[in-house]
């Protein structure tokens, strides 16, 4: 699945969010996971297609159960400014952030005389900038430990290292000057084992008050417009709101977000934006026993994908048959749609669609 971890500077209301993202995700319905490490929440990936397919294979009383994909939001608790001086950010901090896939960076864009301000005012833009800084530092920290170790091995003749050694130097220069490790251009793929911060994509969330929901204050404007220079993403919320909307049952949900003005809430938003700024897309299994949607990214070929199901699927993997969530709406199941031709079989060359629903032939 995919992973996306929440940091901003104190009391900018990421607690407010988290909390609801826990609760949002205990209340939803087949919640398959029952233990989750405290820091960790799970929100389902709203998909009205799981619904329509159900809907499909109900034969009787029986309804087939929808298992809908999810994202994981891990609260990264820790950063101040400052945080990566001294003892340098905390061991937890850099295991937490460096498993996670995407960052949810959370601003401040609420007026409120009663929540203090660690900078003493309001400044969503000062605030991102601390908090980049930190996670440059951090990375330019670990990087260039890791460059005198590549070092050394590279005067023993280590081609690899010599090669890791001048890629690390590369990355060194961009973070020197300030800037995201995402902002350089090099000569080859930054390794994972580098283990850097700031090469993953940065999704902005604005918290804002109830009134700005609708129409986007000053501070809004100002995050959008650093975000685009950036080329990243910003999804506005009001976190307070969310909490509130995660203890109601989804067609008070659904009136409340009306009554505010809003197409949807701002948890599912965030999803959808971190899927697309991953590249990530749905595909489809379905039939009376369930309907289950499954993550994976965008150019996965049909064996990745059936690997995702289980990993024999992905070894023993035969072909796939294919079609489209629409059609097979269309066409009433699965013999429908085999009758009218819709069913085609696809290969292992075969590159995923959003929305496919397949059925993998393998000889496990
Ligand atoms: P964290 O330190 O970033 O986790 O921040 P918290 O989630 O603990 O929020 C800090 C304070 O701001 C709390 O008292 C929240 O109730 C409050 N807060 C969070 N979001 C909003 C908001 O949208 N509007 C207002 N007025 N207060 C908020």
């Amino acid at each position: 699945g995919l992973a996306i971890g929440i940091v901003g500077l104190p009391n900018v209301g990421k607690s407010t969010l988290f909390n609801a993202i826990t609760r949002a995700g205990a209340l939803a319905a087949n919640y398959p996971f029952a233990t989750i490490e405290p820091n960790v929440g799970r929100v389902t990936v709203p998909d009205e297609r799981l619904a329509a397919l159900s809907r499909v294979f109900t034969k009787g009383e029986r309804v087939p159960p929808i298992i809908p994909t999810f994202v994981e939001f891990v609260d990264i608790a820790g950063l101040v400014k400052g945080a990566s001086k001294g003892e340098g950010l905390g061991n937890q901090f850099l295991a937490n952030i460096r498993e996670v896939d995407a960052i949810a960076h959370v601003v401040r864009c609420f007026e409120d005389g009663n929540v203090i301000h660690v900078a003493g005012r309001v400044d969503p833009i000062d605030d991102i900038e601390t908090i980049n800084t930190e996670l440059i530092l951090a990375d330019l920290g670990g990087l260039e430990k890791r460059l005198q170790n590549l070092q050394k091995k590279a005067k023993g003749n280590d081609k690899d290292a010599k090669e890791q050694a001048e890629l690390a130097e590369q990355i060194i220069a961009v973070l020197s000057e300030g800037k995201p490790a995402r902002a350089g251009t090099y000569d080859a793929p930054i390794p994972k084992e580098f283990g850097l911060i700031t090469t993953k994509p940065v999704i902005y969330v604005a918290n804002v008050g109830e009134d700005n929901l609708t129409e986007d204050n000053a501070y809004v404007r100002q995050v959008r417009e650093y975000a685009a220079a950036e080329g990243a993403q910003v999804v506005k919320i009001s976190a307070q709101i969310e909490g509130e909307l995660a203890e109601m049952p989804e067609d008070e949900a659904r009136a409340f977000l009306e009554e505010l003005g809003v197409q949807e809430s701002g948890l599912d938003q965030l999803v959808k934006v971190g899927y697309d700024t991953l590249g990530l897309i749905t595909f489809i299994t379905s039939g009376e026993k369930e309907v289950r949607a499954w993550t994976i990214r965008r150019g996965e070929k049909a064996p990745e994908a059936a690997g995702e199901i289980h990993s024999d699927l992905e070894r023993g993997f035969i072909r796939a048959e294919v079609i489209e969530w629409d059609k097979m709406v269309e066409a009433g199941g699965w013999a429908g749609a085999k009758s009218k031709g819709w069913v085609r079989t696809e290969g292992k060359e075969y590159v995923m669609k959003d929305g496919d629903i397949m059925n993998v032939l393998h000889n496990m």
